[in-house]
């Protein structure tokens, strides 16, 4: 507290030493009285705060300065004014152009002889610099302290930077490894401008962050309008009201660009880049920097921590958590995942005869497979040395059989090593939640046992744990060893019944139907329902189906050199037949070999082509048609059922699903629906042929219906070639025509 005697007014006047003193001092002073109205201030408070003393003698100059302060702000300052105690306070001031300071405020009241507060002496520095410095560290700091993600702490830079400036609108972006930018903060921007820089590439007159970032140098765009930098950019940002774009680099300690800064200007800011912005943004580059850097280091610990650092797999910790989440969407959707252990084969002997690096770029080819292999389906990871882990997620567990099978054959296809190919195979032992456990550790540890049992039965080879599955996976394998055999071998076990369709009127052979059979060494006949879906799944439908066309073929011919008139006959096509676009040209060269006309020809496809997606499909069955070939819809009714697809389809007859037939005398749905299916092809000119036909009342009703052709047990069972001759000499009245 000053202590004055009777003549304070004189002394204030009179001491020129002491105001040429005051007017020298950077530090800006004031003396107002107890409503702090200005009496009087010296030359640096008019150099600090831009008015000059007439502008504001007598004004309440707290409230010019201190616009946004609390009433309680200056009613606690009064009170220790008046009770003589001096009051010390930092404060975010503003100037007469708006600017803001942070400011130490020293107060100090001059008290009369009666000891009453009568002027107030304030002395204010400038702490701008050291506070923005202080302010903007400490909350940034702490937020990184306290693991805020990164983005929650660029955003708090900029907001405490606009807090500061109110005249600004300050963006972050961040430069990837490809050198494209990612908007990471700016609060003040709408979502719908800072998304579309996303992803855009830095370049030399890409606005003022892709240049600077390109250039490595802060780029500084004062008319935004007509700058080539903003060219293209340009119709995004002015119609936001900004006309002026100052970004700055953020570099990392090693000079590589980790992002940019930048202030954003409204028109007529005068302060473009002024000392206190410049300030300002060497701050918070270095705080960027920092938080950038962080979150780099961090993502790498992750990786390491997570990652397999050889071949960028899933380690065992990040499985055990893919694993725990895997298994409880499995309980929630009631579906079965398999663990599998894949071990490879003789990897040590190719480590140590082709030496380490071989076997890592071997290990990371391996890798690559899997990762591709699982994509869309499964998670694959590394637990060490060549042992790697798959896991895959569906609904039964019929399927899992033959992804295991096409993984070791994706293993087992050759690997590229700099020119020379190297085959390698792996053994796979799986496991399978629930049944096997209903955790990682057991599941795994039971799938590695399963590995163990696969590599006693030799290279290649798969084992499941669960000796059900594996008695299951094991038949399998044997059946589909056995089927390929006697594809190659074609000596009988594989071979055509035909069964006789017949005009419902007459009793004439309208047609035959090839129907495949297997006759197993050891098993016995097996249906072709088993084995076609088999022979889908192991891959070996393209070389049935065409076996099939090839017999069924050639028999007619045999037929009719016999002199036996058989019209034509129907071949089974499963829509895998059609993915392979060269069954135009086969059928043409075994019709052609058979002396056969395209007519001769029915092909029978299911109504699940339509949800082939291969594109290939469509293309190949308007060849087969093209040719003359006549296509058939089989089971119609039974599956997809959308009649529009009759307009899609080049086909001529529809067979009537043969549960329709065996309900025709039971219910009255059935007998509609007959009557309505052979309505429809009817009106589009289909023949329409029931099949299953089993009883003389299926065949009536049928036959009063007006179907024109049946085919079932009524009339004949699928026979071999030598009995459908001998079916054919029984003249049909003899037959019950
Ligand atoms: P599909 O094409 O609908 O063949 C008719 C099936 O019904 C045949 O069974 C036939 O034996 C049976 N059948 C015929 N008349 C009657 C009857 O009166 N009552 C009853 N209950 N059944 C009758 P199959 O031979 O077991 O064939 C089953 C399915 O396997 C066939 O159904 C067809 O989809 C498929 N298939 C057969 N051979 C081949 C082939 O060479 N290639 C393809 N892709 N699929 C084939
Ligand atoms: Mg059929
Ligand atoms: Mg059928």
């Amino acid at each position: 507290m000053l202590s004055v005697n009777k003549d304070n007014k004189t002394r204030l006047q009179s001491r020129q030493g002491l105001a040429l003193m005051a007017d020298c001092t950077d530090a800006a002073m004031m003396i107002t009285d107890t409503r702090s109205r200005l009496v009087q201030h010296n030359e640096s408070f008019s150099r600090l705060f831009g008015w000059a003393f007439e502008e504001v003698q007598g004004k309440d100059i707290l409230q010019l300065l201190a616009p946004q302060a609390s009433t309680g702000f200056f009613a606690a300052m009064r009170s220790e004014l008046l009770a003589g105690r001096s009051v010390t306070v930092d404060k975010l001031l503003t100037g007469k152009t708006g600017q803001r300071y942070w400011v130490n405020l020293v107060c100090n009241p001059v008290m009369d002889e009666a000891g009453a507060w009568q002027y107030t002496v304030s002395v204010l520095l400038d702490i701008t610099k050291t506070k923005m410095h202080e302010i903007l560290n400490k909350r940034v700091l702490e937020a990184m302290a306290r693991d805020l993600p990164l983005i929650e702490v660029l955003n708090m830079v900029c907001e405490e930077v606009e807090r500061i400036a109110p005249d600004i609108s300050a963006t972050i972006l961040q430069v990837d490894d490809q050198d494209q930018l990612h908007p990471l903060a700016s609060p003040s921007l709408p979502l719908s401008y800072s998304s579309q820089l996303d992803g855009l590439p830095i370049g030399p007159a890409v606005g003022s962050c892709g240049a600077a970032a390109w250039h490595k140098k802060e780029v500084l765009v004062k008319d935004i309008a007509n700058d080539p930098f903003w060219a293209d950019y340009k119709h995004l940002i002015l119609p936001l009201g900004y006309t002026s774009c100052w970004s700055t680099p953020i570099l990392d300690k090693d000079d590589k660009v980790l992002g940019t800064f930048a202030f954003y200007y409204r028109e007529n800011t005068p302060q473009v880049a002024s000392d206190f912005h410049r300030q300002l943004v060497q701050t918070c580059i270095d705080l960027c920097a920092l938080a950038l850097e962080r979150e780099q280091n961090r993502l790498r610990i992750r990786r390491l921590s997570f990652y397999d650092a050889l071949t960028g797999l899933p380690n065992r910790s990040l499985l055990q958590t893919q694993v725990d989440q895997l298994l409880l969407s499995s309980q929630r959707e009631q579906k079965m995942v398999a663990i599998l252990f894949i071990n490879l084969d003789r990897f040590k002997q190719i480590n140590e005869s082709l030496g380490y690096l071989a076997g890592d770029k071997l290990l990371c080819l391996v890798a690559e497979r899997l990762k591709e292999h699982v994509r869309r389906s499964g998670i694959a990871g590394r637990l060490s040395g060549d042992e790697f882990v798959v896991l895959l997620s569906e609904s039964n567990s019929e399927k899992i059989n033959p992804l295991i099978e096409r993984l070791l054959a994706t293993l087992g296809q050759p690997f590229n090593f700099g020119g020379t190919w190297m085959d390698v195979s792996a053994c796979i032992g799986a496991a399978i939640y629930p049944q096997d456990g209903h955790n990682m550790q057991t599941l795994l540890h039971r799938a590695d046992l399963a590995m163990q049992q696969a590599k006693k039965i030799g290279q290649g080879r798969f084992s499941f744990f669960s000796s059900e599955m594996n008695r299951l996976a094991q038949e399998r394998l044997m059946l589909e060893t056995t089927l390929r055999q006697a594809l190659r071998d074609n000596d009988g076990a594989l071979h055509l019944h035909y069964q006789p369709q017949v005009n419902m009127k007459t009793g004439v052979l309208y047609g035959v139907e090839a129907l495949a059979r297997w006759q197993h060494p050891v098993l016995g006949g097996i249906s072709p329902v088993r084995f076609i879906s088999l022979a889908e799944e192991c891959g070996l439908i393209g070389k049935l189906g065409q076996w099939v066309l090839a017999e069924a073929c050639s028999q007619l011919k045999q037929w009719r050199a016999k002199g036996l008139d058989v019209p034509s006959v129907s071949v089974n096509m499963s829509p895998l037949n059609f993915h392979s676009q060269d069954l135009p040209d086969r059928i043409a060269e075994i019709l052609d070999k058979n002396g056969l006309t395209p007519a001769s020809l029915t092909l029978e496809l299911t109504e699940s082509i339509l949800l082939d997606p291969d594109p290939a499909t469509m293309k190949t069955i308007e060849m087969v048609h093209a040719a003359g070939v006549r296509l058939s819809m089989d089971d119609f009714g039974s599956g997809y059922s959308s009649l529009s697809y009759l307009r899609r389809l080049p086909i001529t007859e529809l067979k009537l699903d043969r549960s329709f037939v065996a309900d025709l005398e039971s219910d009255e749905t059935a007998r509609a629906l007959s009557a309505a299916i052979l309505g429809i092809g009817n009106s589009l000119n289909l023949t329409v042929v029931a099949e299953g036909v089993e009883t003389i009342a299926q065949s009536e009703t049928l036959c009063e219906q007006g179907y024109p052709v049946v085919q079932g047990y009524l009339f004949s069972k699928p026979l071999a070639p030598t009995e459908l001759e001998q079916w054919l000499r029984v003249p049909p009245f003899k037959r019950g025509f």
